[in-house]
């Protein structure tokens, strides 16, 4: 029996067409600026951004260390909601390893950061205090259940970043999810920032590989930083290619991961013993109500055993499940997760 992974996109394996593309990847050393397939998916990355350069790098964490080490000097600060993948779960890479100060704001239900917040948050220019350099902005935000931050909002938080001499970072991981959601133009959901990184796995599917943009001189500094973390690779068109492959063909079905997730949500919503706490994008998540005498654990690791269908209890927040669709979940799939789920707490 195929197995059903609701675990998260990461699951996501590459397309046939990628596995193709790979095969035949012109390729040259990186290193040297030599590999014309991976030259070729940063200029497009870059375009389709409205951005003027973009280096790819080995993941998004690696994306977001190469834009902080490349925008802050050791000992600045940086505002980020208290939830952010950065601050949550990336080791702290950048006071580790880049000596940059998080200082970070409460995160709304809604994943925008609160303007007075913001303001509240730049220190003054006073010799005890760090510089404050950055704001940074997660889209979609992964904490807040996959929630969207609009063209409008972000729009605000770039103008609010000029205004007070700071630079603007956004980790949109899952950028394209909230372009799909809102159906705009990527580009005007990063118009005022000055660097971007997003992932090519996850919902678009590739084995591996995120991008990093901005103009060209962030570009430049960060393609050295990316170096120092190790993550300059050789031939690595052979992941570039899987990578254009992502981002040219895979964009523009993420609205089905949404309408999947929808379906999802309403199907379980009508079970007995379900709460839905929300779906958004390609997110939903939900607990057992109290008068159901299965826990949470038992209930994942039945739902494996017996159905092959993979959950993770892991949501960051106790007792709720999150759940992710992805292109290798169709409408199917989500009949057969609702079915299951449906006998096993009947
Ligand atoms: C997945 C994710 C990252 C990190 O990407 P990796 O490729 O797993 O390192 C960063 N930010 C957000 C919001 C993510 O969801």
């Amino acid at each position: 029996m195929k197995s059903i992974d609701l675990r998260s996109d990461t699951v996501s394996h590459p397309t046939p067409a990628m596995r193709e593309a790979m095969a035949r990847a012109e390729v040259g050393d990186d290193v040297f600026h030599d590999d014309p397939t991976v030259n070729q998916l940063e200029a497009d990355a870059a375009e389709l951004l409205g951005k003027e350069a973009a280096v790819f790098v080995t993941s998004g964490t690696q994306g977001n260390l190469c834009a902080l080490l490349a925008h802050c000097n050791r000992g600045e600060s940086i505002i980020i909601g208290d939830s952010s993948h950065i601050f949550r779960y990336e080791q702290g890479g950048m006071a580790q390893l880049g000596g940059i100060l998080p200082h970070i704001v409460p995160v709304q239900p809604d994943g925008t950061l609160r303007l007075r917040d913001l303001e509240g948050a730049i220190n003054p220019d006073d010799e005890h205090k760090p510089v404050t350099r950055l704001v940074a902005l997660e889209n979609t935000h992964n904490a807040a259940g996959g929630m969207p931050l609009s063209a409008e909002y972000t729009a605000e938080v770039a103008d609010f970043a000029r205004r007070n001499g700071l630079l603007f970072h956004i980790d949109g991981a899952r950028i394209f999810n909230a372009a799909a959601a809102f159906g705009v133009d990527v580009k005007a959901l990063v118009a005022g920032a000055d660097s971007v990184s997003f992932c090519l796995s996850k919902g678009l599917c590739a084995p591996a590989g995120s991008i990093l943009v901005g103009d060209r001189d962030f570009i430049r500094r960060a393609r050295r930083a990316r170096k120092v973390l190790g993550g300059s690779m050789r031939q690595v068109g052979v992941l570039a290619a899987a990578g254009s492959v992502a981002l040219h063909t895979m964009r523009d079905r993420l609205g089905q991961d949404h309408d999947n997730a929808q379906l999802l949500a309403e199907g379980l919503s009508e079970l007995p013993g379900i709460c839905i706490h929300g779906q958004n994008t390609n997110f939903v998540f939900f607990s057992l109500s109290d008068d159901i005498d299965i826990s949470l654990d038992s209930f994942v690791s039945a739902l494996r055993r017996e159905y092959n269908i993979y959950l993770s209890s892991y949501s960051g927040e106790r007792g709720v499940i999150r759940l992710r669709t992805h292109y290798w979940i169709d409408r199917r799939a989500i009949y057969k997760v609702i079915a299951a789920v449906s006998s096993l707490l009947s």
